[in-house]
Formats: structure tokens, C-alpha cells, sequence
């Protein structure tokens, strides 16, 4: 039996596999700073979920997989998770180590979460960027079939690049990132919290107008959930908002697609699946800032949703696992 666990920014999921059959799963929400744990407090909440979880299957249980949302180095440590710890650990995190001694079980693989989601796709397509928009935002690029990642695991932190902010707005946005290193990331931006972050200013400055005439001003509280739930009505200071969030991460889509051949940039995460305007405010601005050499057919044919369920992490590191053998 195999045990695998996704340690997202949000919630925290695990799944069973007997014989490559799915036999039981569970979640529970991740434990983070912003809740005012220390981060000792949340590496002993997350491995207490990780026992937890492996319960009464413990001598049954050969093998464990851990994704999770944030970089981890080839041996399994947690350098950061900015959603998660808040800042840059002041000492890596030994996951693998520490799971391991807990449960006795020598077989602990830990490796980054969009990276396991990575590779339930690894079947269908070669080459290919996978982008996650939720509480924040991140890539991997997989070349021929392999994982674009060094042994530090430091790559595909797109989220951390500064947002290339559009005029005229740009200079009335200013929103710190979670990683402790400036404002104005892609990954406060073009994210779930950069939406509702953005909104909140932008309401007091240029989109005020809009925003005192939006179905928006009747709303109590402000949320990403929201603010998309009114762009789908055709609320102008919604689809305003998150035209101004998607611009950014346009941006970098299109610098990838300028530099590298992918068959595919597959979006997924919990803005992308229940936003529909967000993907399409995505396209609109891909196709205004273009891409050299490409037609417009061309990239709406790149540029995908990816499935739309929670289990991109799970069933990648299921796959990855296999992979492993
Ligand atoms: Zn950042």
C-alpha cells in the first residue's frame, strides 16, 4: 500500500493506493502564519495530520509520497513556503527525515507539489508549462519529457518575479509578497488574495466610479470568490480588476512562449477552475501583448485548462512514484 499526501497553501489532502487502486482519502486546511503559528507549531500540526492519516495501515504502508507548496531541495528539505510558514525558513525543514523516523517507514519521497501535479500530465505532453493560480501562483516546465528543477529546487517560482504592473493603474497598487522579498509579485497580483488585494485599492482610487456602480458595493465582504462571482455578470470594476491581475502573468506567459518550445502552458488551480472570466481575461491580454512569430489561433491552441478536480497533486505523486521504479 502507498500513502500520499498534497500540502497545499489551503488544505492539506492525503490518498491511499492498494495495489494502484484509490482506497480511501481525506483533507484537512493546512495550518499557517497567518493564523499567528510559529513555524514549529505548523511542521508539528502538518506531521501530526501525516500520522494521522497513516493510522491503523501503518505495517501496510511500503511507501510514502509528500508534495508540498513550496521549493524542496532533491534531498527532501523545505527550504520556504511563503503561503504556508510565511517567510524563508531560518533552518530547512527535514520532512523526509522526520517522517521517516516517525513512522518507521524508510520510503519517504517530499518533492514540490506543482511539481508532482506535473506529472499527471507527463503521459499526455513532452514539453509543457504547468501554471497553478490559487492563494498564489507558481510554474513548472517539463522539456522532453523531463522536469525542468535543479538539485536545489529552486526553480519554477515564476510567482516571485515582479509583475509587470499595466498603465494606468500600476502606480495605485501596492501589495507586499508573502515571500518576504518586495510587493507587487506576479504571486500577490495574479493570484486569489492579489484579486481581492487589488480590488481593495483600486476602489478607493481610478475605479472608484466603476466601483460605486458595481453589484460589488452591496457586497459585506470583498473575496476573490466574489469579485469572480460578479465578473461573470458582466460587472465592469470586477472584470476591470482582474483584467489588471491577469496582465502580469500574461506577460510572463508570453516571455516563456518567446524563449521556449512547449506544446502546451496548462493552467490549473482553484482561481483558474472556478473563474471562467479569469482564463479568459488571461487569453484576452496573452493576445494583446502577443507573441513573435505566432498567430492568434496558435496560441489559444497552447494555452489549456488543465483538469479541473483537487487531485492534480495527489495523482501526480502517484504517478511520480510509479515513475520512480
Ligand atoms: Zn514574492
Amino acid at each position: 500500500m502507498r500513502i500520499v499526501f498534497d500540502i497545499g497553501g489551503t488544505f492539506s489532502r492525503y490518498a491511499k493506493f492498494d495495489g494502484g487502486t484509490l482506497v480511501s482519502r481525506g483533507k484537512m486546511p493546512t495550518p499557517n502564519h497567518l493564523q499567528g503559528l510559529t513555524p514549529l507549531e505548523i511542521n508539528q500540526s502538518l506531521l501530526t495530520f501525516i500520522v494521522k492519516a497513516i493510522g491503523d495501515d501503518k505495517h501496510r504502508i511500503s511507501e510514502i509520497g509528500i508534495c508540498f507548496a513550496g521549493p524542496v531541495s532533491a534531498a527532501g528539505n523545505i527550504l520556504a513556503s511563503p503561503n504556508i510558514h510565511g517567510a524563508r525558513l531560518a533552518q530547512p525543514l527535514d520532512l523526509q527525515g522526520a517522517v521517516q523516523k516517525l513512522t518507521g517507514i524508510a520510503s519517504v519521497r517530499v518533492i514540490n507539489d506543482l511539481s508532482a501535479a506535473a506529472f499527471r500530465y507527463i503521459d499526455t505532453y513532452r514539453s509543457f508549462e504547468l501554471v497553478t493560480v490559487s492563494t498564489g501562483v507558481g510554474n513548472k516546465v517539463v522539456i522532453d519529457g523531463r522536469l525542468q528543477l535543479g538539485p536545489e529546487g529552486l526553480e519554477g517560482e515564476l510567482g516571485h518575479l515582479p509583475a509587470y504592473l499595466p498603465a494606468p493603474l500600476d502606480a495605485e497598487v501596492n501589495v507586499p509578497c508573502t515571500c518576504g522579498f518586495g510587493a507587487n509579485h506576479i504571486n500577490v497580483i495574479s493570484s486569489g488574495r492579489g484579486i481581492e488585494e487589488v480590488a481593495k485599492q483600486l476602489k478607493e482610487g481610478s475605479l472608484k466610479e466603476s466601483y460605486l456602480q458595481s453589484i460589488m458595493r452591496d457586497t459585506q465582504i470583498m473575496t476573490a470568490e466574489s469579485i469572480c462571482l460578479a465578473s461573470r455578470y458582466d460587472d465592469d470594476f470586477s472584470r476591470k480588476v482582474i483584467d489588471f491581475c491577469t496582465y502580469p502573468l500574461a506577460h510572463a506567459l508570453c516571455l516563456t512562449l518567446t524563449s521556449l518550445y512547449l506544446e502546451k502552458i496548462i493552467l490549473i488551480g482553484s482561481v483558474v477552475f472556478n473563474c471562467p472570466y479569469y482564463l479568459e481575461s488571461l487569453m484576452n491580454n496573452i493576445l494583446a501583448i502577443g507573441v513573435y512569430n505566432f498567430t492568434t489561433a496558435q496560441l489559444q491552441q497552447k494555452i489549456i485548462k488543465g483538469i479541473a478536480d483537487d487531485n492534480n497533486g495527489l495523482e501526480g505523486m502517484n504517478r511520480y512514484l510509479d515513475l520512480l521504479v
